[in-house]
């Protein structure tokens, strides 16, 4: 009803429908360096809670936007606004609000957003169920190489190293595929902080296990490169990739791949759902893998 210019935004519910809100924090020193491209960390601030959305099933409306900036320099809001307002545009999801103040230490940009879904149609973590696929779209481990290949802890080709640098600084949300998977999907998260991370939350609050088949984790070229323990580790434990983890019935196989299909993007599937409370990655004999515990920790 209302949106930038006055005390607050109106919006106006519909009886139909559900909101779906989400906010996330990006800290300098944490999750970004001072010296990240700035028209790539608007597109990233925007693009971590439009895959919370992407998560529930969502589809974006609206966003407030909290920035705390060190100084004032308008080039770098200029290019950071280009990157925020692209990405914006695409999902058509509205900037309705906002705040800029000085942050005495670095910067912190927190975005706000609001999304909608029909009724009883959002994607839990709860809702898994034994005997349900478990499905991820794209390939993970990338944004963990391309930070380890900006940070000169890992070699790529060229042309690998762009895109999984891209894939660390400009991640996709599937908000497509979200939105195709809403009466497909029994449960969904994204993997914003490695996939056993985030499994391990579908497999607490559906009351599951879980069993992962290592050899149909989808990995790219680049990261298929690189030397196996490293390659295992960022698999299951890099983070930052903003891919789908999913379930769905055995018996709606198509149906899923007719929604990535809609979300275009390609979908695996990696395991299955099963009711013994452990998560376990198995090898091509069926031994379970060590795994070890350690979660992605971003710049630390
Ligand atoms: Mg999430």
């Amino acid at each position: 009803v209302l949106g930038v210019g006055d005390d607050c935004a109106l919006l106006a519910p519909s009886a139909d429908e559900h909101w779906a809100l989400s906010t996330d924090t990006l800290t300098e020193g944490v999750h970004f360096l001072p010296t990240v491209d700035p028209a790539a960390l608007g597109h990233k601030a925007l693009a971590v809670n439009l895959s919370d959305l992407a998560a529930c099933g969502a589809s974006p409306r609206c966003y407030l936007l909290a920035l705390a900036l060190p100084r004032i320099d308008e080039g770098w809001l200029g290019a950071f606004a280009t990157g925020l307002n692209a990405l914006a545009e695409l999902h058509d999801c509205v900037l309705v609000g906002g705040d800029t103040t000085r942050s005495p230490v670095g910067a912190t940009i927190t975005i706000t957003v609001l999304g909608t879904v029909p009724k009883g149609q959002a994607l839990l973590r709860s809702g898994a169920r034994p005997g349900d696929q478990l499905w991820l779209s794209g390939t993970v481990g990338d944004a963990a190489l391309g930070l380890a290949l900006q940070q000169g802890r890992a070699q790529a080709a060229p042309e690998q190293a762009r895109t999984c640098i891209e894939r660390l600084e400009r991640p996709t949300p599937r908000v497509a595929l979200g939105r195709a998977l809403r009466t497909v999907a029994t449960s969904a998260i994204d993997v914003s902080d490695g996939v056993l991370g985030d499994l391990g939350h579908i497999v607490a609050q559906s009351q599951v296990g879980a069993e992962v088949e290592w050899a149909r984790l989808p990995r790219s070229p680049a990261l298929q490169q690189q030397p196996e323990g490293v390659q295992q580790r960022w698999t299951l434990h890099g983070g930052d990739d903003y891919e789908l983890l999913f379930t769905a019935a055995p018996e709606r196989r198509e149906e899923v791949e007719s929604a990535a299909r809609r979300g275009g993007v390609q979908v695996s599937r990696i395991g299955t759902i099963t009711s013994t409370g452990r998560l376990v990655v198995l090898d091509a004999d069926r031994r379970s893998l060590d795994t070890g515990t350690s979660a992605y920790e971003h710049f630390r």
